[in-house]
């Protein structure tokens, strides 16, 4: 449990992201595709079967990508709510697409 926040060991084996062929639809830059890309990542997750661990590692570690099917913005808005501090990790994600 941290900050009454309880993080779920992710077998990222399972992960529906790790064999993608466009892994940056979790990295939406803001260009004319950036919505399509936000609903191919979102469509994806929603049949991710770590969805809820991924999510929860995204609120707990990450400020930018698209992680448990939320955007950024949906992150930082959980994390609002629920007065959650982001605790950026030293090593790199295991994450398949995060590159
Ligand atoms: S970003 Fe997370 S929820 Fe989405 S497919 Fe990858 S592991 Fe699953």
């Amino acid at each position: 449990m941290i900050d009454g926040f309880t993080e779920i060991d992710i077998d990222y084996s399972q992960a529906a992201c790790g064999k993608v062929d466009n892994p940056d639809m979790f990295f939406p830059d803001g260009k004319a595709d950036h919505w399509d890309l936000v609903a191919s990542a979102k469509e994806l997750c929603g049949a991710c079967p770590v969805v809820l661990a991924c999510f929860m590692h995204g609120v707990k570690h990450e400020k930018i990508g698209i992680w448990g099917g939320r955007t950024p913005a949906e992150l930082r808005a959980y994390r609002r709510v629920y007065n959650i501090v982001v605790e950026p990790l030293d090593i790199e994600s295991p994450v398949a697409p995060r590159n």
